[in-house]
């Protein structure tokens, strides 16, 4: 054995690419050990929103250090856990009561689709079947990725995967036939539909109208099926609104968030319910509890760094940061040279480089590393390439994160 004996997520470490080493880090700037710096465009992986740093959620986890670490949380509550529940329900939309804690975006999806099926067995009625939307991506644990796009990343798993019915993407020109696929699964019965709201994000940055959102809801409504929004991606600003179903004007059964729940700063998840998802598991019956739970769900640490993070969003000007960067973003992509099919929804923005087949496969590895040794934190999501960077990005950053871009793409053969 060579080197680091680190096994990283998503590497082929048989391919022997460099991977730098981050000493710190501050707003949207990251500084390796040797000097060298990157300007972080995605966000370390669309987690980071107001900032590396940030100094209130940074002070936030110290105090809370000096206090509490951690507490089992089956049967025992602290009070960061409380605050930032109570928070929570009163920032989000008011029919989602109930707060459940995990610690990841894959784990609260997780929780939501055993949510789902609880909630139908413990009402008595048999509906178990998922419906997920084509190129969808809900998380890498064997349940999420059962409800997400099947390919090279999960084909070795497959025989692990759960059946689930798919409804097609709703392309702009064919939006009717992803209408009557959910219609179908829905009037078959199905327990609930899951969807990235506005943004397939994993997928490829695909983005669709929030009326679309809005008749998919109805949809579900019309059936009972429950309605789970995975805005792990999409919530806190991402898509230019604290949450992207407020858009569409809807409010889904069940609602994932990580990611962006402690800016960034720390792993924490919750899967918001509705009271009656949450009535169905209340009972003198304890074999109709909620039956899950991981050694540090609800962590005190994080807790404290997501209330910061609440504190952040009431206190700082946030929308009108987002809305800065929704503009800044969408004049600079279509600017960009050698792409097609500029979009943007919100602080995101994405773009195809087109190419033959050969070259596509290399590209997303070729543009990192040239972006990389140019100051840059970029990863292409096969052919799609996309800037979502934290919120402070300033426009010197910005323009250098498009230069480095195009000279990335003009330099590829
Ligand atoms: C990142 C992501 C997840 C998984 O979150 P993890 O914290 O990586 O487990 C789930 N859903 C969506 C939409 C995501 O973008």
């Amino acid at each position: 054995m060579s080197g680091s004996p680190i096994w990283h997520p998503f590497t082929q470490h048989g391919l022997a690419e460099e991977i730098p080493l981050v000493a710190r880090a501050e707003d949207a700037l990251l500084h390796g050990d040797d000097g060298r710096q990157w300007i972080d465009a995605i966000s370390s992986w669309w987690v980071t929103t107001h900032g590396h740093c940030h100094p209130r959620i940074m002070a936030a986890i110290a105090e809370q250090a000096g206090r509490l670490d951690q507490l089992i949380f089956a049967g025992w509550t602290h009070e960061p856990a409380e605050q930032l529940a109570a928070e929570l329900v009163g920032m989000m939309p008011a029919s989602l009561t109930r707060v459940f804690f995990s610690d990841s975006g894959s784990t609260s999806v997780e929780v939501a689709l055993k949510m789902a099926l609880g909630y139908w067995a413990n009402r008595g009625e048999e509906r178990h079947r998922i419906v997920v939307m084509e190129h969808s991506y809900h998380g890498d644990t064997i349940g999420a990725m059962s409800v997400g796009h099947r390919g090279v990343f999960n084909r070795t798993y497959a025989p692990l995967l759960f059946d689930v019915a798919t409804v097609p993407f709703p392309h702009a020109d064919a939006v009717q036939v992803t209408y009557d696929a959910l219609e179908a699964a829905c009037s078959a019965g199905a327990a609930a539909f899951i969807v990235e709201p506005l943004v397939l994000g994993s997928g490829g940055m695909l983005v669709y109208p929030p009326a679309v959102l809005a008749e998919l809801r109805r949809i579900c409504a019309a059936h009972g099926t429950l309605f789970i929004a995975d805005e792990v991606m999409t919530g806190w600003g991402r898509t230019g609104t604290l949450l992207a179903c407020e858009q569409a004007g809807i409010v889904p059964d069940l609602l994932c968030l990580s990611k962006g729940l402690t800016g960034g700063s720390v792993p924490l998840a919750v899967t918001l319910a509705t009271e009656p998802i949450y009535a169905a598991h209340l009972s003198p019956d304890r074999a109709k509890m909620f039956f899950h739970s991981s050694s540090y769900t609800a962590n005190p640490l994080a807790c404290a760094a997501a209330a910061a993070n609440l504190a952040v969003w009431r206190e700082e000007p946030v929308a009108e940061r987002v809305a800065d960067l929704a503009a800044r973003q969408s004049a600079r992509i279509v600017a960009l040279p050698g792409v097609e099919n500029p979009r943007t929804c919100g602080t995101i923005a994405a773009a195809e480089v087109p190419g033959g087949e050969g070259y596509l496969a290399t590209l997303a590895p070729r543009l990192s590393a040239f972006a990389r040794d140019h100051g840059v934190l970029l990863r292409p999501l096969g052919n799609t390439v996309y800037v979502m960077p934290p919120y402070c990005i300033t426009e010197a950053q910005l323009d250098r994160v498009y230069e480095v871009m195009a000279e990335g793409i003009a330099q590829l053969d």
